[in-house]
């Protein structure tokens, strides 16, 4: 069993039916938290994480809603509130990426990325945080992503590495805002292996890989476990940081 950092805490973790929202779920459970599973389209995978969850003998709740869509997210909210009583951690994880070049993408792929990716951390934070300063506690930790910093490889994909490099503004400028009873910070992951990653050419693959310093693809138990990180009271004196977590990859 792992530590019980996060025993009596309650977290909503967006995009949680699969990949690293999905480990990020789990490891909190795993830890003691009930856990809100969000998810938009895959309902059959969103109740097998619910059920796997509580079979760990914490709470677990699956909730249909677009984090791009402000009656969704207070949906979500409310929903939580409802069954838990409270909120402790919201981890803006939903994202999507379309991989075109710039002269390729259309106006749609533009919005529904920043919509989902950004808008969406937005929504989703800015209805938590009343409950949170309620409380006078709680923490917010958003996926962004290595290539909202710098990578090569990654910067092809003009509105996701803007979606992400906005995901580390809007973290930086919540820090402020919610602090001293809110701590907000992101973790930028390099690749990980989940669907997202299943349309990347394999030469990319090969040149990730030979740029990495451990020589190896993340997973998203690696994310996970810094996640855990941040939620918990080690990270008490944390906020408004980006935590990279790319294996030396793309070093600031
Ligand atoms: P993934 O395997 O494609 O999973 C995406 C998740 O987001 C799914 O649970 C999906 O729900 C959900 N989702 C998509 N659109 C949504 C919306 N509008 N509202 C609510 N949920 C929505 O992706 P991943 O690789 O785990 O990525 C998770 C996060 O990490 C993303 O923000 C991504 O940008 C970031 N990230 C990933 C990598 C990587 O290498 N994989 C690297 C850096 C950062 P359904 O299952 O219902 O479709």
């Amino acid at each position: 069993m792992s530590e019980q950092r996060l025993a009596g805490k309650v977290a909503i973790v967006t995009g949680s039916s699969r990949g690293i929202g999905l480990a990020i779920a789990q490891r909190f459970a795993d830890e003691g938290a009930a856990v809100t599973i969000n998810y938009v389209s895959k309902e059959p995978e969103a109740a097998a994480a619910a059920r796997a969850i509580e079979a760990a003998g914490v709470g677990a709740l699956t909730v249909q809603a677009d984090v791009s869509r402000s009656g969704d997210v207070q949906r979500l909210v409310r929903a939580t509130m409802e069954r838990f009583g409270r909120i402790d951690i919201l981890v803006n994880n939903a994202g999507v990426m379309v991989t075109k070049g710039v002269l390729e993408t259309t106006e749609d792929d533009w919005d529904r990325t920043i919509d989902i990716n950004l808008k969406g951390a937005y929504l989703c934070s800015k209805e938590v945080a009343p409950i949170m300063l309620a409380q006078q506690s709680g923490t917010i930790i958003n996926i962004s992503s290595n290539s909202g910093l710098y990578h090569p490889s990654a910067m092809r994909f003009t509105e996701y590495v803007t979606s992400k490099a906005g995901m580390n503004g809007l973290t930086k400028a919540m820090a402020l805002a919610l602090g001293p009873h809110i701590r907000v910070n992101a973790i930028c992951p390099g690749w990980i292996r989940t669907d997202m990653m299943e349309d990347i050419d394999p030469e990319v693959h090969e040149r990730i890989l030979a740029e990495t310093a451990l020589g190896r693809w993340g997973t998203p138990a690696d994310v996970a476990a810094s996640a855990a990180f941040l939620a918990s009271t080690d990270a008490d004196f944390i906020t408004g940081e980006l935590l990279i977590v790319a294996g030396g990859r793309g070093m600031h």
